[in-house]
């Protein structure tokens, strides 16, 4: 067979020339949103990577950073930067400012395109990142703000301006870097992750494939994930190969816009993490909208409620849980439901889970000895993987060796996820907990992602997170976080019974602390975030 390297310049090509009306809307908070067509996406990519290297010397293997929003700039800079054989390295808007620069310096970023909206953001971090030279600034925003700013800046749409609108894209290996996005450092600093044009490639692949997304071009994906959130889970390059257009929220991330866009624009697919949709959906019950076109609906990032899958699917639109991390590009696993339990009650217990392997991701469950355990759906241990678009090791900094942590890799090269699970028979994964949240009590474990479900189907509550406290008997206790709707009354008794009702969590998992928050902390990317709840407690806050 022919040997064609995988790159994202063949997706690029693809999607502008047989897709060209396709388009990406971007939602711009009034009055109509922004259309451009694929085809112009190509030509203006092509544009940009003629700016960044004629006007900025940007050379192969060079970082080049987005700060960005999701929208169309966003896009086409997600394809002329690798295309051209630069690194596309894209920056977690959420994250503290010193694990910004930290990362900044440490991928050694040369160039920086950032949405005007985010100046205020980028222009007192410039001092402490040393490797920028250049600033490109897209769409509105105070440019007075760079005053005085040592790098160069320049003007996005005026570095594009009279460029050629086609490129000659190098033929590189299809091993070689195209993208990198760190993780947001929970313990110690932030870990890169690498992805090649092969890894992107065939992920896309995976993502567009009918038992994934299985997406055509009669759709259009909401893409609410961020763009710097796992490359928008692999949606942006997955569209360009098969025409599905994008339909981008920029800043408009709140559930009232949502709740807008999805009525005015008519999407047919959305993806996001469980917070968002807990979002979208008291907005909808507060202030209905003609949501009927969106009948799919991808939920990854944390574990799905049960309650939350169920009051989506009675608004029609059908959930797809999958599972992912940075580290596995991120599709590892996706809840599509086997043939023979679609319409019986079996059904929706798939569904719950995070779901089945793909052929590309190879999985293994590792006791705490080291030792193999069956897939007997019942099994619990820590889940390792391996693929073609599985991180083999992380980013070491520039000239540095790859990072192999002990804790991250096996000695034979899978990946230890450290999510800790079951897998039946059929291949379809249950993650208990993170390894990192489980409560262990007295010798058993018991799960905080269960407690959290079975406290979220009460109908007085919004969120719940619920995480280990040291205990002087049994070593760590649940302490439960509830955040009640408002004007609801339950109290810890009425809520403790409703646990314990019906066998739903054995006696001894019960929490005896409980405590009633405004709203459950959240991290970058808009997970409950254990670790403050954690601190928090630690320093009697939560009493
Ligand atoms: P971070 O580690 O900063 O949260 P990632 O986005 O890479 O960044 O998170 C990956 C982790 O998110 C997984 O290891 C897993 O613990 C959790 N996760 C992702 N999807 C799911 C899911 N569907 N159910 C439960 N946990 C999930």
């Amino acid at each position: 067979m022919q040997d064609v390297p995988l790159l994202i310049s063949r997706i690029l090509n693809h999607g502008s020339a047989l897709h060209g009306t396709s388009q990406v809307i971007t939602w711009t908070g009034e009055g109509e949103p922004e259309r451009r067509s694929f085809a112009e996406i190509g030509t203006r990519a092509a544009q940009l990577a003629h700016a960044l290297r004629e006007d900025l010397g940007v050379e192969s293997d060079d970082r080049v950073a987005t700060l960005m929003w999701n929208n169309a700039d966003h896009v086409e800079a997600y394809f002329a930067i690798p295309s051209m054989g630069a690194v596309l390295h894209t920056l977690n808007l959420r994250l503290p400012v010193e694990q910004l620069a930290w990362i900044v310096n440490h991928a050694a970023d040369r160039v920086v395109i950032v949405n005007g909206s985010l100046l205020p953001l980028l222009a007192p971090l410039l001092p402490h990142l040393k490797p920028v030279e250049h600033i490109v600034v897209s769409g509105p925003g105070d440019r007075s703000l760079l005053d005085g700013a040592s790098a160069q800046v320049h003007e996005y749409e005026e570095l594009l301006a009279g460029k050629p609108t086609a490129y000659d894209w190098p033929e590189l290996d299809e091993r070689s870097a195209a993208a990198m996005c760190y993780t947001s450092g929970t313990t110690g600093d932030p870990k890169g992750v690498v992805f090649s044009h092969r890894s992107i490639y065939l992920h896309s692949m995976q993502v567009n494939m009918a038992q994934s997304m299985g997406l055509t071009d009669e759709d259009t994906t909401l893409i609410v994930v961020p763009q710097f959130h796992v490359n928008a889970w692999g949606l942006p390059h997955a569209t360009f190969m098969t025409g599905v257009n994008m339909l981008m929220p920029d800043r408009f991330l709140q559930p009232g816009p949502l709740a807008e866009m999805i009525d005015k624009v008519r999407p047919t697919h959305a993806a996001a993490v469980p917070t968002i949709w807990q979002g979208l959906l008291a907005e909808l019950t507060a202030r209905p909208r003609d949501v009927s076109a969106l009948t799919q609906v991808t939920i990854g990032g944390s574990a799905c409620p049960p309650a939350l899958m169920g009051a989506f699917d009675k608004l029609g639109m059908r959930v797809y849980h999958a599972w992912g991390m940075t580290e596995t590009s991120p599709l590892g696993t996706i809840a599509r439901p086997p043939a023979h339990v679609v319409g019986t009650e079996q059904e929706f217990a798939y569904r719950l889970t995070q779901g089945r392997f793909p052929a590309g991701v190879e999985a293994r469950l590792t006791g705490p000895g080291g030792e193999r355990l069956p897939w007997d759906g019942e099994s619990a241990g820590e889940l390792e993987v391996r693929g073609p678009w599985i991180a083999g090791a992380y980013y070491g900094g520039e000239g540095a060796e790859p990072l192999r942590p002990a804790d991250k890799f096996s000695e034979d090269g899978w990946l230890k996820t450290g999510d800790v699970g079951t897998i039946s028979p059929d291949g379809f994964l249950t993650l208990t907990d993170r390894a990192k949240d489980v409560i262990k009590s007295g010798g058993e474990w018991i799960s905080s992602v269960e407690l959290e479900n079975a406290l979220m189907a009460h109908p007085d509550v919004t969120e719940a997170a619920v995480v280990a406290v040291p205990d002087e008997k049994w070593g760590e206790r649940p302490l439960a976080t509830v955040v009640l709707k408002e004007g609801a009354t339950a109290d810890f008794a009425a809520l403790r019974s409703f646990l314990a009702d019906e066998g739903k969590i054995a006696k001894w998992q019960l929490p005896e602390r409980w405590t009633i928050i405004e709203a459950v902390p959240k991290t970058s990317v808009g997970k409950f975030d254990k670790k403050v709840l954690r601190r928090q407690y630690a320093e009697g806050e939560l009493d």
